[in-house]
């Protein structure tokens, strides 16, 4: 095993927008690559039409795009030797494989409608236990097992509807080694005979992913935990199809469990939590239903990546802030955990602050007044001023709005509770007192500022703590912010002299 070049493979299929579960998987298959210097495929799995939802695809592609761990190979990311990378476009290369498991008698021709297997089922649940279809029904079943080899020809050649279906032995024991869960054992009597072809001509998902792994060399297959049980029929197939020697490691993934850890987090929980549950916006093409991305919301992917790598893992020291090339270096298989992970969503809001604070003034500033019109001719250098004193209190650029809008445009409302508290004669004669202090100052720093606050405060008998809030909202409007007269120094000398005035002349004191 260990000469072959690592291979391995992220294979959705396009039935929906990519969960952040699938997003983990397909991160997690990226590390290891890079780790030991081998590949990382996208494979589109499409087998299954009725499933098809259109535009999945493409934003499957955009998703692992904007995470930053583009695969190196496959759909959307350039045609290596194994293109196509999408099933349906292999479509004729599966057949062939059927007809050799036939050959060989691992598998069998079965004309069973739909009614028919629904009566099955029913009788069985009759005397209560569940359908299988196995080595003991089968027997009853319409099949190349239980029918004569002339009346199978018979039928194929009418053209009657086939699938074609795995036959699994009677008792037998499956082994498999997982990377993360150790041996997994299996009897083949609790496994069904799968349905590997079916009547339309496509492969089940079953066959498809066996044969592709193994023609696209595949070393290694990390995927989600409810893949599981799909595992011994898949070490079965390598068996029949005498690829045994090629069999890929297994790791199967843990679940993504909901913050409450009551049950799995799953697409269907759309933006119910409070949280979004995947990384791109996604409109429902049918329902039209929109869910919220994580990319919309303002997290940056460095952080969605961080926070997801260690949902599940965890890295040797207590470090939590890891870049990709970090998490890289770190990664390993072997530190993955059995149990599901719990999503913390305030965790999320955290990395995106770690990361926010981590980036330069500078990069804070050009993204900020990219994405802000209103502040698009703004002077850079005051914009990137302003993004050091409010990046503190932020945990997204997108609140930087919000949190300093007053740094470039007067206050229109004041916080009603301090103006209700505060606002009275005596606190409107300080302001008008300290407008006309500022207005005459030639040193407007922060410690000068402050400086002529006081003397003010000691002027007029008032003790300051009472005024700091007060004035902090008659040039902000709002009571939380930046140091107070770090902010009213950038916001300059005329400026809060001209919201002092326009305070004292606009707020209306409270009836005697
Ligand atoms: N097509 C499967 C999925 O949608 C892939 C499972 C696997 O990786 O084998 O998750």
């Amino acid at each position: 095993m260990s000469e072959r070049r690592v291979r391995v493979r992220f294979a959705p299929s396009p039935t929906g927008p990519l969960h952040m579960g699938g997003v983990r998987t397909a991160l997690y298959n990226y590390l290891f690559a890079k780790k030991h210097g081998g590949d990382f495929i996208l494979r589109i799995e499409d087998t299954d039409q009725t499933r098809f939802v259109s535009g999945a695809e493409a934003y499957i592609i955009e998703a692992l795009k904007w995470c930053g761990i583009e695969p190196n190979e496959g759909v959307g990311f350039g045609d290596g030797p194994h293109a196509p990378y999408r099933q349906s476009e292999r479509k004729p290369m599966y057949r062939q494989y059927a007809e050799q498991l036939l050959k060989d008698g691992h598998a069998y021709y079965a004309f069973d409608s739909s009614e028919e297997l629904d009566e099955a089922r029913k009788r069985m649940e009759k005397s209560g236990a569940i359908f299988m279809y196995n080595a003991i029904t089968r027997q009853n079943m319409k099949n190349s097992l239980s029918l004569s080899a002339d009346e199978v020809q018979k039928r194929i050649d009418a053209g009657e509807s086939y699938v074609i279906r795995i036959k699994i032995p009677r008792n037998e024991e499956v082994r498999l080694e997982d990377i993360i869960r150790g041996w997994v054992v299996v009897q083949s009597a609790q496994m069904d005979d799968k349905v590997l072809f079916k009547s339309d001509g496509m492969p089940t998902y079953h066959l498809a992913n066996v044969v592709d792994d193994y023609k696209m060399q595949i070393t290694h297959v990390i995927r989600g935990e409810e893949w599981l049980p799909s595992a011994p029929l898949h070490v079965l197939l390598y068996r029949y199809l005498g690829w045994e020697n090629r069999i890929p490691q297994f790791a199967h993934l843990p679940l993504l469990l909901r913050p409450d850890g009551n049950g799995k987090l799953s697409k269907r929980d759309g933006d119910r939590l409070g949280f979004p549950v995947f990384p791109l916006n996604w409109i429902d093409p049918v329902t039209k239903e929109q869910s919220s991305g994580y990319r919309e919301k303002g997290y940056f992917p460095e952080a969605f990546i961080n926070m997801l790598a260690l949902l599940g893992w965890h890295a040797s020291g207590n470090k939590e802030l890891f870049s990709l090339e970090e998490l890289v270096q770190e990664f390993s298989l072997e530190r993955i955990s059995k149990s599901g992970a719990k999503f913390d969503p305030e965790k999320t809001k955290w990395f995106n602050q770690q990361y926010l604070r981590v980036r330069s003034d500078e990069e804070l500033a050009k993204e900020f007044q990219s994405s802000e019109p209103r502040i698009q001719k703004e002077d850079f250098k005051y914009v990137k001023k302003v993004c050091t004193l409010i990046k503190e209190k932020a945990n997204f650029l997108n609140e930087f709005w919000s949190l300093g809008s007053y740094f470039f445009v007067e206050p229109t409302e004041y916080d009603k509770e301090v103006i209700k508290k505060r606002w009275n004669e005596k606190s409107k004669a300080f302001m008008a007192e300290l407008a006309t202090t500022y207005k005459s100052a030639s040193d407007f720093s922060a410690a000068n500022s402050e400086n002529m606050f006081k003397q003010t405060c000691e002027k007029l008998g008032i003790k300051s703590g009472e005024l700091m809030q007060l004035f902090r909202v008659c040039i902000s409007g709002v009571t939380g912010g930046p140091a107070l007269f770090e902010a009213a120094a950038l916001v300059g000398k005329g400026e809060v002299v001209k919201r002092l005035e326009k305070a004292c002349n606009t707020l209306t004191l409270p009836s005697p």
